[in-house]
């Protein structure tokens, strides 16, 4: 009998803990006969092949060869997407251990189970990104192109400059690509002028996707809010234009407050 001591001077019996655990694997066994069946289904090892081919064996997280095939929004939380492509994604080992890491912190925190993303648009000065601080909580992410833009040219709010714009939507893409595959904060708020549809195409269905247009009140009195900017004539195009039917419009009064010669 193999036996060790313990610190203090009790011993350990492994083949009473070899025991312990083959009785807890049957346990297991009986109450998630269904669960642990499946995964050698062979329903699973075809759709399991299938999304390994879609994503030419690529971790969908960080790009190099992946072989484990994971449940976006885990199998024992919604049993029924099983065996939905479009809940599938392939991974390598070290992404899949910080994916599951990530999503077994937020139960044992109690958090919200998944993440949010919430859509604004709104013309220029519509309050967007005071309606945005708003409702931010702790653990948040915010994407705001027009204060990328600013912080990262150092033009006054508002203005673009088309070198650094493709810069903004290199981070922008690979920021929707992350987003597809993980569960990491509780809300992430993407703030726009116009509708982007490349929200749509990358972002898994599964994704808890929120879409407000924000509308200045019409009770709103010019000489409380005054645009700070005159939004250019080519937005203001694509704003006509654009589909805000899937949006929840929103009317929105922000209060103005000075603070370092912006409103914040
Ligand atoms: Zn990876």
């Amino acid at each position: 009998m193999i036996k060790k001591l313990l610190p203090g001077g009790k011993r350990v019996d492994y083949r009473e803990k070899q025991r312990h655990h083959k009785e807890f694997n049957q346990r297991r066994q009986l109450k998630q006969g269904e669960y642990v069946s499946f995964y050698k289904s062979g329903d699973w090892r075809t759709v399991r092949q299938e999304v390994l081919d879609r994503d030419y064996g690529l971790c969908q997280r960080c790009g190099k060869q992946g072989n484990i095939v994971d449940h976006i929004i885990p199998s024992k939380d919604d049993w029924k997407e099983r065996l939905n492509a479009d809940n599938l994604q392939t991974l390598c080992k070290h992404c899949h251990d910080v994916k599951t890491y990530r999503e077994w912190c937020k139960r044992e925190k109690g958090a919200h189970r998944y993440m949010r993303i919430n859509i604004v648009c709104g013309l220029p000065d519509s309050g967007k990104e005071v309606w945005v601080k708003q409702r931010l909580s702790k653990h948040d992410l915010v994407y705001d192109y027009d204060a990328l833009m600013h912080t990262i040219t150092g033009l006054p709010l508002g203005e673009i400059n088309y070198d650094a714009h493709d810069y903004i939507m290199l981070w922008y893409e690979q920021m929707l690509r992350k987003l597809r595959t993980e569960q990491t904060f509780d809300n992430v708020w993407i703030i726009l002028t116009v509708p982007n549809e490349n929200i749509d195409n990358v972002l898994s269905p599964y994704h808890d996707v929120i879409k407000h247009f924000l509308v200045l009140s019409s009770n709103s009195n010019s000489n409380q809010f005054k645009p700070k900017r005159k939004a250019n004539q080519k937005l203001l195009n694509l704003f006509e234009k654009s589909d805000f039917s899937k949006f929840q419009k929103i009317y929105f009064e922000p209060t103005p407050r000075k603070m370092n010669g912006g409103y914040i």
